[in-house]
């Protein structure tokens, strides 16, 4: 029996997930439905090729992930292909995610041991006559829930530094993306065909569910606010610890003194791209009175000049058939309130594409700027100065990245954003550089993938003493005397009393 398919929406077919593209509804993948059960046992199957993984060494695990690397930027047109096919972005946007992604691979794969590797570290006067080690374990088993914007970055920024530290990884593709997943899986297991350590299991939302609660040793979701609550709902039940990478409304601001094309373009790229489908994506610009204007009439012009539909388009289709309602509702919201179209508008949405759309004199407490659009549309507000622009920038919950755009105070601007990142003179840049940490504030999440903070994420920290010499303070033992804890009171006080 071939049920209906609203292209693009996942749907269960005897026990099979079918994936379709958003453009056409051809059908992209077919992939089997875990049942907790199998979950269970992949888990099972994971933590035994975690042991054999982990016991491979930084060195072994290194020269592993560097030949999968070199896959990925072999095979990049036949995955990019792919991602253009299940998610509908333009295949040059899926081209520029996989780059992203193999940096990531790079740069894990190369600095784990550095990062994580055993090493002494200083004792203190106090206990002077120990020395300490450190190092950083694996967890085991890490569980990834991923989602379909970026189905190869996003879960390689977590999947790439879980495997660099010694875990296996058992990844829950999104509904909407798992045939990109499972080409992930098949491709490390070319590479690595001896045990099963980096597999996926595929379904919705409760097969999510059912990883929170399979075991493993830590759980790395990336997906919505919503669904990052319930995550760590399910997570809490066994003390599993979880790091949530959850959604944004991120803030652009331009000062008196930016580079006004400079900012248009960045803007533009920084909004649309993915056709705004993105986490890190801008979706409110604050510009400064002064440059108000001319910076909103290079965004209306760029913006105006791209176009939109199905292949070789800048703007494809939205991947979430169920997206288009919520763009609708925030462009209607906000020209209800007095907000004005100054390019596309109430007629923007026309399944499955939305016309770029550029909101300006929104007000503040409007859905449009309130709430995560994720599609390719942008308000535009204007303020007295920088700090009014930092207050709104700093005014919700979510807290992801951010830009600004300026000379002289620009740094000392994005440092105020109440954001894990900002780019400056630019947009999304700090998600590709793979020694900066990648994460959120408030409803935005917590926890940091990429980077030497993202190694240590996957990770926990071992701290090892060892005696080296006889105690001269006994203070950790039943043997002390009443002249010893005398002279530790007369050691502190020298040291620290002053
Ligand atoms: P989503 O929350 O709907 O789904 C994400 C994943 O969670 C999917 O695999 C889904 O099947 C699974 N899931 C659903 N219910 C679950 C449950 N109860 N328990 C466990 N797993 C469950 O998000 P989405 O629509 O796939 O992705 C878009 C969202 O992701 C946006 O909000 C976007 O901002 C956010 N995002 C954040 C980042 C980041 O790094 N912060 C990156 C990309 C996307």
């Amino acid at each position: 029996m071939t049920a209906v398919h609203v292209p693009g929406a996942p749907v269960i077919e005897d026990g099979r997930l079918v994936s379709t593209s958003p453009a056409s509804g051809a059908e992209v993948g077919r992939l089997p439905v875990a049942t907790p059960e199998d979950v269970g046992r992949a888990v099972d199957r994971a933590r035994r090729a975690g042991e054999w993984w982990a016991g491979l060494g930084f060195a072994g695990r290194r020269q592993r992930l560097l030949r999968w690397r070199a896959l990925l930027a072999r095979r990049i047109e036949e995955l990019a292909d792919l991602v253009h096919a299940e998610g509908g972005k333009p295949v040059a946007d899926a081209v520029v995610e996989i780059v992203t992604a193999v940096e990531h691979v790079d740069w894990a794969a190369r600095n784990a041991r550095r990062v994580l590797g055993p090493r002494r570290v200083r004792s203190r006067l106090v206990l002077a006559e120990f020395s300490a080690h450190l190092e950083y374990q694996p967890h085991g088993v890490v569980g990834v829930i991923g989602p379909w914007n970026y189905p190869v970055f996003t879960p390689i920024g977590s999947v790439a530094y879980a495997l660099a530290a010694g875990n296996a990884v058992v990844f829950k593709p999104s509904e909407y993306t798992p045939a990109v997943g499972q080409w992930l899986v098949d491709t490390f297991a070319e590479v690595v065909p001896e045990q099963p350590v980096f597999t996926a299991v595929h379904g919705l939302g409760d097969v999510g569910a059912a990883l929170c609660r399979s075991g493993v040793g830590k759980v790395a979701f990336t997906g919505s606010s919503a669904t990052a609550r319930k995550v760590m709902a399910a997570c809490a039940e066994s003390l599993t610890p979880v790091l949530l990478e959850a959604g944004g409304k991120d803030a652009m601001i331009v000062d008196a003194d930016a580079d006004l094309d400079a900012a248009a373009e960045a803007c533009v790229w920084g909004a649309l791209t993915n056709a705004g489908q993105t986490c890190i994506g801008i979706e409110r610009v604050y510009a400064v009175e002064p440059v108000f204007d001319a910076f909103v009439g290079k965004v209306v012009e760029r913006a105006g000049r791209l176009t939109v539909g199905p292949d070789d388009a800048d703007i494809g289709p939205i991947t979430m058939p169920s997206q288009l309602d919520v763009i609708r509702r925030h462009i209607d919201d906000a020209l209800a309130r007095g907000g004005r179209a100054v390019l596309g508008g109430a007629d923007a949405v026309q399944p499955p594409y939305v016309r770029p759309t550029v909101l300006v004199d929104v007000p503040e407490d409007s859905i449009a700027v309130r709430e995560e659009t994720f599609g390719p549309t942008l308000t535009v507000n204007r303020v007295r100065d920088v700090d009014e622009a930092v207050a709104r920038a700093n005014a919700l919950s979510y807290g992801l990245g951010g830009s600004v755009f300026g000379r002289r105070r620009a740094v000392a601007i994005a440092r105020r954003l109440r954001s894990g990142m900002a780019s400056v003179n630019s947009t999304l840049t700090f998600a590709g550089m793979s020694t900066l940490p990648f994460g959120g504030v408030g409803d935005s999440g917590f926890g940091r993938i990429h980077g030497e903070d993202g190694l240590r994420e996957f990770s926990r920290a071992k701290a090892i003493t060892r005696r080296r010499a006889r105690s001269l303070l006994a203070s950790t033992t039943f043997e002390r005397t009443a002249a010893d804890v005398a002279r530790l009171v007369k050691a502190i006080k020298t040291m620290y009393g002053r």
